[in-house]
Order: structure tokens, then C-alpha cells, then sequence
């Protein structure tokens, strides 16, 4: 039976590396996929892993019907073996119900990949969806850490170095970046106390901490 599958986790969890591994084993049988992605690290119509692997995609922008461009794919003689999307969490909720359609009326096997919650710890529209709709939801077995050795469960967004909880929803940049808008993993004890590495490194160097002697 095909299946809509949702490999769900936080940034840097390897997401994009399993995506670009199943390509590869399903390519290497003689299996012809359409990627979706939008706004991956590498740009436009890229499929990337952090790993320095890449391969071809199809951008998806805001309102391309998922369903429609494969049907036509088809139509015009084209093949489709399954469907891959990544950066599936950038997906409005239609999208997934049009990828659950081609599951369904196509009888194609659809791989997801996506990031669950923002970095407020909110679902992302598009993973809510496809929590709602998975036939399965894998959550990837390639753990992050956060600074403090758990596991990082949360997405946190940096502006220049300092961790912020307001702001849009979707902006685009990648872990371990210093400057602009960067994200972080932290496991949800450090997510909810705003601690990120650096964070860390400054309260353990600052005098506030240090143990007061008894007067
Ligand atoms: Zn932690």
C-alpha cells in the first residue's frame, strides 16, 4: 500500500540527509522521484543536505498545487515513481492535503520531511497537517544535542547571537550562524529559559554567579 510518511524532527537532524539517502536507494533501483522543496540552505530548486550532498528539486511556491503538477508530470508522458518534499513544514496545509491525495488517487508513495514546531515551540501549519493526515510519523532516530548534552527537542532563533521569541514565523537561516537570524537546538529545559550555548558560556564567566560568601 502506498503511504504518505512524515520524517519529522528539529533542524539538524539529518532530515534533508535521509531525504537525499532515499532518493538515492529508490534512483539506484531504476525509481524516478519528483522532490518538492522550498527554500532549502543551497537556494532555488535544491535539494541539500548539510553534509554537502545536493540534487535537483522542484521549488514550490505559494499556491502551486501539488497534486495538479504531478498529474500533469504524468499526463505529459513524464514518470513518478514517489514523491520526496522536503522543508515540508514550509508547506501550506492544502499542499499536504493535495500530497495525500496523490497517495491516495495516484497510488504513489509520498516521503515528507520536516521540521514539527517553530521556534516559539508551535506546530508549523504544514506539520500539523501532516501529523493529521501521516499514515506514519517517523521522528528521526539521528538526535541533535543540545549544548548541555540532551536531546535537542526545540528550534531556537538567534538574532546575533541572543535568543528571541517573537517575530514571523518563517525566516530563513541555519544553525550555528553568528550573525543575522540563526537558529540553535536546544532540548526544551534550555529552550524555555532562553539558554543557548553562548548564553551558557556568558552566565558561567559572569560574577552574578558566582557562589556569595556569608558576611
Ligand atoms: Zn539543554
Amino acid at each position: 500500500m502506498p503511504e504518505l510518511v512524515f520524517f519529522s524532527g528539529t533542524m539538524d537532524c539529518g532530515k534533508s540527509t535521509l531525504a537525499l539517502q532515499i532518493e538515492h536507494n529508490r534512483s539506484a533501483r531504476g525509481l524516478q522521484g519528483i522532490i518538492f522543496t522550498r527554500d532549502d540552505r543551497a537556494g532555488e530548486g535544491k535539494l541539500s543536505s548539510r553534509l554537502g550532498l545536493v540534487t535537483d528539486a522542484v521549488e514550490v511556491e505559494d499556491g502551486r498545487d501539488l497534486y495538479a503538477y504531478i498529474v500533469d508530470h504524468l499526463s505529459r508522458g513524464g514518470r513518478a515513481d514517489y514523491v520526496i518534499a522536503d522543508e515540508a513544514q514550509f508547506l501550506a496545509p492544502q499542499q499536504i492535503d493535495q500530497l495525500a491525495r496523490v497517495v491516495d488517487d495516484l497510488g504513489l508513495d509520498v516521503y515528507a520531511f520536516g521540521i514539527t514546531t517553530d521556534f516559539r515551540t508551535k506546530l508549523f501549519p504544514g506539520s500539523q497537517r501532516l501529523v493529521e493526515l501521516a499514515d506514519r510519523v517517523e521522528v528521526l532516530q539521528v538526535e541533535a544535542l543540545c549544548w548541555c548534552g540532551a536531546r535537542a527537542t526545540h528550534n531556537a532563533r538567534t538574532i546575533g547571537g541572543e535568543m528571541v521569541v517573537e517575530g514571523a514565523q518563517v525566516v530563513v537561516g541555519d544553525v550555528n550562524q553568528a550573525d543575522a537570524v540563526g537558529y540553535e537546538v536546544l532540548c526544551r529545559r534550555h529552550h524555555l529559559r532562553r539558554m543557548t550555548a553562548a548564553g551558557a558560556r556568558a552566565a558561567a564567566l559572569s560574577p552574578d554567579v558566582l557562589p556569595v560568601q556569608p558576611a
